[in-house]
């Protein structure tokens, strides 16, 4: 039996691990150049700076296992940041104890790891799928998918999708027309999916040109333009002798922003981290990168659809468990259960 997965972040990886250790073929599919999805890091220099996801925390046993592992195969570390918090105007110290995980020497690495001997064809945007209940004379039974230069792949026996949603959604709208068997069952299914379970989020890498003087790493910003902001090479790994400071500007302010110019964004990124720590900063290098579908809403419902075993189609992806690192993996680690006891 063959296994396709669409989407190589970490829910996608998990899921093509889990079927590849029971024995299944996996092919995994991606619309980016490099695996990890929204773990990504850029390369800068001689190290790495997280633009998406900057630490992921393990609380469930499964994950708490996995973790465990990477660990002890130097793929993922543990980041001991002293983190502070931004509150009514105040810079202050943070007791939090959480205990929190990097991929070495990128964020993408536990995803790398999980993908290693599984069959992966990056940069292939799959833009359409087909399902094919009975065999016809030039074709078998299964999943189709057809990427954006129409190439065709296929037949997989069961698919699993971890796409962000409203991407979702329109994949799913093609897979049947009209009448057809299956149609009104994806149709359903499309209706469950909440679009705005994932809020903007802009990234800006202020790399400045002398370093910031502060005892912090990481600042969790509680009001203005910014959620979050860390010092990059406070990270073990991010081999980096500049002073790197990646800023999260909060959802509300990446939607009100969401089509300006990145120049404008660095501006106002600067203004936010000299007001923050209240020195003047002069910014070396930046970068900006928008991600549309990042983080949870916690303000949507977003209740995982029931597994279509008609169909053999499986969904995965952080935003049906209430999103972050841990819960992408075990989402997809149940996607897969969910097609392995189907076969
Ligand atoms: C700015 C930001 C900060 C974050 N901070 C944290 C944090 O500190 N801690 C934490 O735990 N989590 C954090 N997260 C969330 C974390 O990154 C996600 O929970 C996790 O990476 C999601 O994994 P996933 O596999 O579900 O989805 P994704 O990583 O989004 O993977 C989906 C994949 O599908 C691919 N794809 C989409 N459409 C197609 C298509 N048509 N064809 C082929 N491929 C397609 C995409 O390219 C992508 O690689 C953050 C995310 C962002 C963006």
């Amino acid at each position: 039996m063959t296994v396709a997965v669409i989407g190589a972040g970490m829910a996608g990886a998990a899921a093509a691990r889990t079927l590849q250790m029971a024995g299944l073929q996996v092919e995994v599919f991606d619309k980016g150049r490099a695996v990890g999805g929204r773990m990504s890091s850029k390369r800068n220099g001689e190290g790495y700076l997280d633009l998406g996801a900057q630490y992921f925390t393990a609380r469930a046993a499964p994950f708490k296992q996995q973790v465990e592992q990477w660990l002890a195969e130097g793929i993922v570390s543990s980041w001991q940041a002293d983190c502070y918090k931004f509150e009514l105007g105040q810079l202050t110290g943070s007791d939090d104890q959480t205990s929190r995980f990097i991929g070495i020497p990128s964020m993408h690495s536990p995803v790398k790891a999980l993908l290693a001997d599984i069959t992966i064809y990056p940069d292939c945007r799959i833009s359409r799928l087909r399902y094919l209940q009975n065999s016809t004379a030039t074709d078998t039974s299964g999943w189709y998918l057809f990427d954006q230069h129409n190439n065709k792949f296929g037949p997989y026996q069961a698919l699993i999708l971890t796409l962000p949603p409203v991407q979702l959604q329109t994949l799913l709208a093609t897979a049947f027309q009209p009448a057809e068997d299956g149609y009104d069952d994806v149709h359903q299914l499309i209706s469950q999916i909440q679009p705005q379970v994932l809020l903007p989020c802009w990234a800006v890498n202020l790399q400045l040109a002398e370093p910031l003087q502060t005892r912090a790493d990481a600042v969790f910003v509680k009001e203005g333009n910014l959620s979050w902001l860390a010092r990059q090479n406070s990270k073990p790994g991010r081999a980096s002798n500049a002073d790197n400071w990646l800023l999260h500007f909060s959802p509300q302010c990446s939607a009100l922003y969401l089509r300006t110019e990145p120049a404008q964004l660095i501006a106002l990124a600067k203004a936010e981290l000299e007001l923050i720590f209240q020195q003047a900063l002069s910014i070396g290098n930046a970068l900006t990168h928008r991600w549309l579908y990042a983080q949870i809403n916690p303000a949507v419902n977003q209740v995982k659809p029931d597994y279509h075993p008609g169909l053999k189609l499986a969904l995965a992806g952080d935003w049906l468990m209430g999103g972050r690192v841990e819960n992408a993996y075990l989402s997809g680690v149940t996607a897969a259960r969910e097609v392995l006891a189907d076969v």
